[in-house]
Order: structure tokens, then C-alpha cells, then sequence
């Protein structure tokens, strides 16, 4: 394997198994999972709908999901159509996020014209060449060598930066300067992609009403409006069935794409667009396994049990006890500078005591300490590692959030 992958803790932990909210390592130690919902499970390991529906389309067929038709792919985007809000919507499945964020790049720059492309400061999108090209994330993006022309604008993160000091208003207004300035000096772009809520970056997000302000600029230029709701997307945030209705009350993006939870572990990633921009390409394109009967016969059973056991309902109340109760510890030690987030999407900033200084060493030692008291957590960052990350399957229980702060408030006064 290489050397440049990402393994957690000192003693890195092979998972054997998991239930719910829970995980087990190989040698039989529970951990509750307050991470694992942000990368593979929505709604719980191992939920027995998904894995009885993967189970019986194992059984029965696994195909070619393009070239024949194929009925859990068209059931799966027609839910996901109506869902979107996009008008005249067309959805295209792919296998992962960086996929997904790959096709959203070939069609806005086809449809446009243009390989000149707008992304948020500190952003991630993935790991391709092209999804590279577009992260901002120094510590994401191993090749500087991209086929496009990107120009990373303002906005993303509050915590650091020139703009840290403003108000929401006023940094609403500077990052708007911002775009324009940027756009007074490139070629005509084709798109801006952001994130709604900055995931690998540390949970960060600007203010409601920045990215309505961006698209009214956008809109102008004829600039199409990407949202990546790889991690946001499906109720994590709570209030919001999608990270960008937070954002734009005025209509859906042009593009958006999706990936991760959906599938609970089973790779569907995928874009939607409206079909004039979606079917702007001049000649065919596949892919062998985005779209398989498999993986839509687990997205359809995740998100049929998602909408009716209200999760997204559930992120809202679970998380925002949670956000509350991390918020009490937090007013205690001067080393943990902020608690933010929406729904079931927390994010835990460190810094060095009295200063404004990012923590990494300490942030590690708080995610061993938690690991020692059966807690995973996540971190992430811009471009050093500055906060922790919380995202446990939208199914969390109120017991559940209450035992994961308890080990975590203990993880943290042991390190402060
Ligand atoms: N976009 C965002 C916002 C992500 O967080 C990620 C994964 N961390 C990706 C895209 C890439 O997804 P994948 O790892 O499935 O390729």
C-alpha cells in the first residue's frame, strides 16, 4: 500500500464489525462511532433493510447498470430527481464523490466552454486529477499539475484569515468584492463548485445569504453553480434536506453532486443536473459500475428508511442537544475556542490556551484519549489539522449522544 494514505492514530484499528451506532475492532473492543456516518453509513451499521435488499440483488443479478435497463437505477434517480428540486432534472450514478465531482466538472465545462473554473478556498472534492485541481486544501492536494484553469475565491472558512474579524454582513459583502475582483481578472469561468458546509476543512461554513449573494454575481456571467453535498446532503445538517437550502433561497444549483452515506457503505455517488446542461455531451458515456443493481437496491432501502423514521427530524433534536452540551464543556476550557455545526454535523476547534494558534498535537492526543474511552471521532482542517469532527449516523439516540460527550468532555479535560 502506499505510503501516502491517511490511517488513523498511533495504533491504527482494524473494524471487524458493526451494529447501529456501534463498531467492534478485531480484538472484540466497542467503540461508538461518532464518525463513520459521515463516510459510509447515513443511517446505522449493518441496518437490516439495506442489508437484506443488497443481499437478495446480490442473489438475483449484478450487471451491466447502463447498457440494459435497469429497474432499481431508474426507481433510485427518479426519488433523487424529486427530491432535488432541480427542474427537468436527469441523475447520472457514478461510484464515489470524486467521480461524481469529475462528471460535474466535464458537463459545466462543456456546456461552457470553458476549463476555467471557481473554487472555495480550503475546499475538497476529491481525489482524480481534475477533483485535485479544484480542492483548495493544501494538505488534500498532492498534484499542483491540473488540467484547469481554477481561481479559489473567499468565503469558505470564518475561523482564520483576513476575514475572520467580520461581522456576518460585512464578510458576506467582502467575499462578494471578492468574487468580483477574481472575476474582473480571469477568462470566462464555468462554474463555481463549493461545498455547502466545508467537510474535510473543518466544518466551516459562511453565513446564510453568501452563497445567494455569489449566485446573483454568477447568475450574471452566466456562471453555473455547483453544489458538492457529498457530505451535506440527505438531512446531516438537520434543518435542511440539502447543505445548500441553508445557503440560496432563491432555487436549487445548477449542478449538484452527492456520494458517500447514500449507498450505506455501497458505492453510488452521483450528479444531478437539469437536462439541458446534463445532456450537453456530443457523444456516449458510461461507467461499468456506477449505478449497479447492487448498490441502488441498498440506496433506495437507505433512503426509504432515512425519510420514514424522520432522520433528518432526528439530526435536528439529537444534534442539537449534543451541539448544546459540547458548547457547556466548552465554556470551560480555554483550549477549545468553538463549537459549531448544524444537525449532525459538529465541529470542535482547538487551539493553543490563550493564543489563536491551531493545536494538531493536541487534537491527536484527544482523539487517542477519546479512542481509549471507546469514542471515534474524526479531525480535519485547512490546511493544518485544527478541529474535530463529529458525524455519527443520523440515527444517533439521545443516550447515544450523551454516553459520546461524556467520553469526549473526558478526552478533553484529560489533554487541557
Ligand atoms: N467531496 C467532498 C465534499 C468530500 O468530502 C469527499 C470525500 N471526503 C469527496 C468529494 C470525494 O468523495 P470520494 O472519497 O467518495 O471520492
Amino acid at each position: 500500500m502506499p505510503d501516502w494514505l491517511a490511517l488513523y492514530y498511533d495504533d491504527p484499528i482494524e473494524i471487524s464489525h458493526g451494529e447501529g451506532r456501534y463498531v467492534w475492532d478485531s480484538a472484540g473492543r466497542r467503540y461508538l462511532d461518532f464518525f463513520g456516518g459521515i463516510l459510509t453509513t447515513l443511517t446505522g451499521h449493518a441496518l437490516p433493510e439495506v442489508t437484506k435488499a443488497v443481499g437478495e440483488q446480490a442473489g438475483r443479478i449484478i450487471h451491466s447498470s447502463t447498457l440494459y435497463l435497469n429497474r432499481p437505477m431508474v426507481e433510485l434517480a427518479e426519488r433523487i430527481a424529486q427530491l432535488s428540486g432541480i427542474p427537468d432534472p436527469r441523475v447520472f450514478f457514478t461510484t464515489s464523490g470524486t467521480e461524481a465531482n469529475d462528471t460535474a466538472l466535464l458537463l459545466a465545462t462543456t456546456y461552457r466552454r470553458s476549463n476555467t473554473v471557481l473554487a472555495m478556498r480550503n475546499s475538497y472534492h476529491g481525489r482524480s486529477f481534475s477533483a485535485i485541481g479544484i480542492t483548495g486544501n493544501r494538505a488534500w492536494s498532492p498534484t499542483s499539475l491540473s488540467p484547469l484553469q481554477t481561481h479559489y475565491v473567499h468565503g469558505g472558512v470564518r475561523t482564520r484569515g483576513p476575514f475572520a474579524h467580520l461581522d456576518d454582513r460585512a464578510f458576506v459583502e467582502a467575499c462578494v468584492a471578492d468574487l468580483k475582483d477574481v472575476l474582473g481578472h480571469t477568462r470566462p469561468p464555468a462554474a463555481l463548485i463549493a461545498e455547502p458546509v466545508q467537510g474535510v476543512g473543518g466544518f466551516t461554513s459562511p453565513p446564510d445569504g453568501l452563497y445567494a449573494a455569489f449566485r446573483e454575481v454568477l447568475r450574471d456571467h452566466g456562471i453555473l453553480w455547483i453544489a458538492d453535498e457529498v457530505q451535506t446532503g440527505w438531512g446531516r445538517t438537520g434543518d435542511h434536506f440539502w447543505g445548500w437550502q441553508a445557503h440560496d433561497r432563491s432555487g436549487p444549483p445548477d449542478i449538484v453532486t452527492f456520494a458517500k452515506g447514500i449507498g450505506n457503505g455501497m458505492s453510488v455517488g452521483g450528479v444531478i443536473a437539469r437536462a439541458e446542461i446534463m445532456n450537453c455531451l456530443d457523444a456516449q458515456s458510461i461507467s461499468t459500475f456506477g449505478g449497479t443493481q447492487v448498490t441502488m437496491a441498498a440506496g433506495l432501502a437507505n433512503l426509504t428508511y432515512l425519510l420514514e423514521h424522520d432522520l433528518q427530524g432526528n439530526a435536528r433534536r439529537v444534534g442539537g442537544l449534543l451541539i448544546e452540551r459540547l458548547r457547556a464543556v466548552a465554556a470551560q476550557l480555554p483550549g477549545v475556542r468553538e463549537v459549531r455545526g448544524r444537525g449532525l454535523m459538529i465541529g470542535v476547534e482547538l487551539v493553543r490556551p490563550g493564543t489563536d494558534e491551531a493545536d494538531p498535537r493536541a487534537l491527536a492526543a484527544v482523539l487517542e484519549a477519546a479512542r481509549e474511552g471507546g469514542l471515534l471521532i474524526g479531525k480535519g482542517g485547512g490546511h493544518s489539522t485544527t478541529a474535530l469532527r463529529i458525524t455519527p449516523p443520523l440515527s444517533l439516540t439521545v443516550a447515544e449522544a450523551e454516553e459520546g460527550a461524556a467520553i469526549l468532555e473526558h478526552a478533553l479535560r484529560s489533554t487541557y
